[in-house]
């Protein structure tokens, strides 16, 4: 069903972005109540420990009242009133379900769980952030925020941070046991004993070495680039068109990645650190944020760097893998940024992947069809 009338940028005073928002706030409230009555099947555990669960409740009391808030403003408005009608079934629902004081759920013994609550914060605060930053400075002002093929990505978005739970679960049960040979307790004693600075350092090093080696990797072994090329279809770059992946490339990279701090046997804290940062530099380096940073581009990925990575233009091919650190593109020879100057053209050359997800998700298994060429 499509909800909106129009294709074109959102204005004020038309209603479409209260009603969007009325939606958005919605959905969250549902969710947040459903996070509450199975904390164990729906919550990170990592996550779960460090609630304050009044803080938690006025949030979603203030979540219910920005989606009834926006729902009723769409009326107001006396526009796109399908918009507002389904922010206000979804507060509605919330409110059915128990609202800000619905009780918490009995404990299971939950074998896996999803991360609704990590898909919630992530997305309040990735939304917040890189909304504001791609408005501030954008690097193609005539790029709505809810550019075509937004809600595309967004689907893409839900699944990969739904199915992040059951990929920690995979990875950590499956660490110890494929790994523990590497395990050496000398080694671990030694680096644990480093300040977390060090220790934040050498992960982030690390684990980019592995990204440059499993990402090249995806380029260059077709097998390989079939699954990533899926990645590279996006052809209008924001925060959100990082989310489109293979469901099957993060499973693998995020093992990978990890498997130095793993080996090395770095504390919960750096860990974190690491994690929180690459996400965010997950989503600024795809943002439509037009800011080149000075020399420190030099030094960290930022939009201008990835950005070419998804170029289509010939001076760009197989360029630019690194996911923090462009130094190592620059020491193995695949570093490509012109000052200045930013892509013009982004996604394949060649025979275009398939619309919607499904199908992207079998194309790597169709062999007979024809593999793009970028
Ligand atoms: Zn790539
Ligand atoms: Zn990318």
């Amino acid at each position: 069903m499509k909800l909106d009338d129009t294709d074109r940028p959102l204005q004020l005073g038309e209603g479409r972005i209260s009603g969007y928002l009325s939606i958005a706030f919605g959905t969250l409230s549902v969710l947040a109540v459903l996070c509450f009555m199975f904390p164990d099947y729906l919550t990170t555990p990592s996550l779960r420990v460090g609630y304050d669960l009044v803080l938690m409740r006025k949030l979603l009391a203030a979540g219910m009242v920005f989606s009834a808030g926006f729902g009723v403003l769409t009326f107001v408005l006396n526009r796109q009133k399908r918009l507002g009608a389904l922010g206000i079934l979804l507060t509605v629902l919330a409110a059915y379900l128990g609202g800000s004081s619905v009780e918490v759920g009995p404990r299971y013994d939950a074998p896996g769980f999803i991360g609704l609550d990590w898909f919630i914060l992530d997305l309040l605060a990735s939304a917040a952030l890189f909304t504001a930053l791609e408005k501030t400075v954008a690097h193609r002002r005539d790029q709505p925020i809810l550019r075509s093929d937004f809600w595309h990505d967004g689907r893409y978005f839900i699944v990969n941070h739904l199915a992040i739970g059951i990929f920690l679960f995979m990875s950590v049960k499956a660490m110890p046991s494929l790994f523990s040979w590497t395990v050496n307790a000398g080694l671990q004693e030694w680096f644990g004993s480093l300040p977390g600075v060090v220790q934040f350092v050498a992960i982030l090093v690390t684990a980019d070495l592995m990204e440059y080696a499993t990402h090249r990797a995806m380029h260059e072994v077709p097998a390989l680039w079939r699954f990533h090329a899926v990645h590279h279809s996006v052809e209008r770059m924001d925060w959100m068109a990082g989310s489109r992946l293979h469901f099957l490339e993060p499973l693998v990279t995020r093992t990978v990645v990890m498997l130095p701090a793993f080996v090395l046997g770095a504390s919960d804290t750096p860990l974190l650190c690491y994690i929180v940062w690459a996400g965010f530099q997950a989503g600024l380096v795809h943002s439509n944020f037009g800011l080149e940073f000075g020399p420190l581009k030099y030094l960290v990925a930022t939009p201008l760097f990835h950005h070419w990575h998804h170029s289509s233009e010939k001076e760009a091919i197989d360029t630019n893998y690194a996911a923090h650190l462009p130094m190592i593109d620059r020491l193995f020879g695949t570093y490509h940024m012109p000052r200045d100057r930013w892509p013009k053209k982004y996604g394949v050359a060649g025979a275009p992947l398939p619309k919607g997800m499904l199908r992207q998700f079998l194309y790597p298994f169709q062999r007979r069809q024809p593999p793009p060429t970028v």
